[in-house]
């Protein structure tokens, strides 16, 4: 089983992907955890990547369509996978396309996670993220911590990302509109998108996923 999952930044694509793959029984893989993980780690792909991610750009795809590729040739990705943040872009998603045609296998479903756009701006302007494990989110006051700045799930501290910032957060978004979205049409093109509405309590979103994924014959 293979999915990808697309929405705007602040729908909730990490969240839902780590309930959606635990149910599902595939990996979760993040372009922007793995991105972050190299940018803790101080790699060089890490330093290459940071700028753009600060400034809420795209980081480069000679970049991240090598690094996306070597994470999805692990074994455990066998047998699928769930791509929360990859493709981005159209030209990701036809290298995806090509990658996995020599490999003789396709993609399932496109999630395609949404939520209205004021909704975007409140949910990111408030989250914060354990540092242990990116899908421990809280948000400041919609899901608050029992302690402030203490993941409920593990006892890690809680962060804003810099790229949650006001400022990033609205070029984000235009990166979204500009070059992520072309993806959905193309992905339509190949009778694989799913819409849902990513409003309302997290589990009622996996829910509507799972039912609707349930729908394609996928899960
Ligand atoms: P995310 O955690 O998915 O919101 O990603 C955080 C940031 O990582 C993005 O704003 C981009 O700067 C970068 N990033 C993640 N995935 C990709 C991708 N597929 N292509 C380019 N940049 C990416």
């Amino acid at each position: 089983m293979r999915i990808v999952l697309v929405g705007p930044p602040g729908a909730g694509k990490g969240t839902q992907a780590a309930y959606l793959a635990k149910n599902l029984s595939i990996p979760h893989i993040s372009t922007g955890d793995l991105f972050r993980a190299n940018i803790s780690q101080g790699t060089e792909l890490g330093l290459r990547a940071k700028a753009f991610m600060d400034a809420g750009d795209l980081v480069p795809d000679e970049i991240t369509i090598g690094m996306a590729q070597d994470r999805m040739e692990q074994p455990d990705a066998e047998g699928g996978f769930l791509l929360d943040g990859f493709p981005r872009n159209v030209s990701q998603a036809e290298a995806l396309d090509e990658m996995l045609k020599t490999e003789s296998m396709k993609l399932d479903a496109v999630l395609d996670l949404e939520v209205p756009e004021e909704e975007v701006v409140k949910r990111i302007a408030g989250r914060r993220i354990c540092r242990n494990d990116s899908a421990h989110v809280f948000h400041v006051s919609y899901t608050p911590p029992k302690t402030e700045g203490v993941c409920d799930a593990c006892g890690g501290e809680l962060y804003q990302r810099g790229d949650d910032a006001e400022g990033t957060v609205r070029n984000r978004l235009d990166v979204y509109h500009t070059q992520t979205e072309p993806i959905i049409d193309y992905y339509k093109a190949q009778g694989l998108v799913v819409t849902i509405s990513a409003l309302g309590e997290v589990k009622d979103v996996t829910q509507r996923a799972m039912d609707a994924l349930k729908k394609t014959g996928t899960s």
